[in-house]
């Protein structure tokens, strides 16, 4: 009978094939304090706090976070005439309500609507752009190769598929794959807000600049966005490629390896 692999070397095995060589400093060195020729100390991770009146940023040491949000989502029923999606008390019946939107031009469009899928109590919620073609037709995120090298950067950080929660900034494919405008993201947020309210993850993984900006409500680059740790209503959010990005980039799956670390990092600290 053959023996079957330890799953560590089989962990090992896959986090080589997807990031490449040369990748593995352990996970909790990533909050470790690095020496710096300049500095005595310097923390791996800092934290952004955007002044929602003035704009400023204000960046800390992750472990000097205030309990204060960086963002409150908008007012969701101010500007959109939304039915009664806000009470929803779970996300079946927050599907149910918001299913058949029509609230941007991308409903006219969609051949399915895709509402996000996993744990509905999960502690690790990401968030891409939107549906994809596989997406649109099989109306579930992350499906196709993306999806399955989002799964095997998950399964890198020793996560599984099932215990995480996927959703998007549009639940509508926008045509072409072209990139939602403002407009269409502005629609859509507030379906987003109430899921993460119903979930309540313990943290957030933005995969792509669209749904850090989406989310954040920041103008910048995801160059600058990662490696940093934001907050979305008190979640920490952290930021980074979009697993499409690494399969047409793939020079650019060291970030994201480094990205992903930390993100497990910051993970395992607060919830230790
Ligand atoms: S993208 Fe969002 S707001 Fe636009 S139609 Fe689809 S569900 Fe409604």
């Amino acid at each position: 009978m053959q023996k079957s692999k330890n799953p560590v070397i089989s962990l090992l095995e896959l986090q080589k094939q997807i990031f490449g060589d040369d990748l593995f400093m352990p996970l909790p060195e990533i909050l470790k304090v690095q020496p710096s020729p300049h500095q005595a100390v310097t923390t791996a991770i800092k934290s952004v706090h955007i002044d929602k009146n003035t704009g400023e940023q204000h960046v800390q040491p992750v472990n000097q976070v205030e309990p204060e949000m960086a963002h409150e989502p908008d007012n969701i029923t101010e500007n959109y005439a939304v039915p009664s999606y806000s009470r929803a008390t779970n996300l079946d019946e927050l599907n149910d309500i918001i299913c058949n939107c029509q609230h941007c031009v991308l409903g006219s469009t969609r051949k399915k609507f895709v509402f996000g899928v996993g744990n509905p109590d999960a502690k690790v919620m990401l968030i891409g752009e939107g549906p994809g073609a596989e997406e649109d037709i099989q109306g579930e995120p992350f499906v196709g190769r993306a999806g399955q090298l989002l799964t095997d950067i998950l399964k890198a950080i020793n996560f599984s598929r099932q215990e995480v929660y996927i959703a998007n900034i549009v639940k509508c494919r926008p045509p072409g794959n072209r990139t939602p405008v403002q407009e269409e993201i502005d629609a859509c947020f507030p379906y987003l807000a109430k899921q993460i309210e119903l979930i309540k993850p313990t943290i957030i993984l933005c995969l792509g600049s669209t749904a850090a900006t989406g989310l954040l409500k920041k103008r910048d680059t995801l160059g600058h966005m990662r490696q940093k740790v934001f907050e979305y209503s008190k979640i920490p959010v952290m930021v980074t490629y979009h697993p499409a990005a690494l399969l047409r980039n793939p020079g650019w799956k060291r970030d994201c390896w480094e990205d992903v670390k930390a993100f497990r990092a910051l993970y395992d600290k607060l919830i230790s």
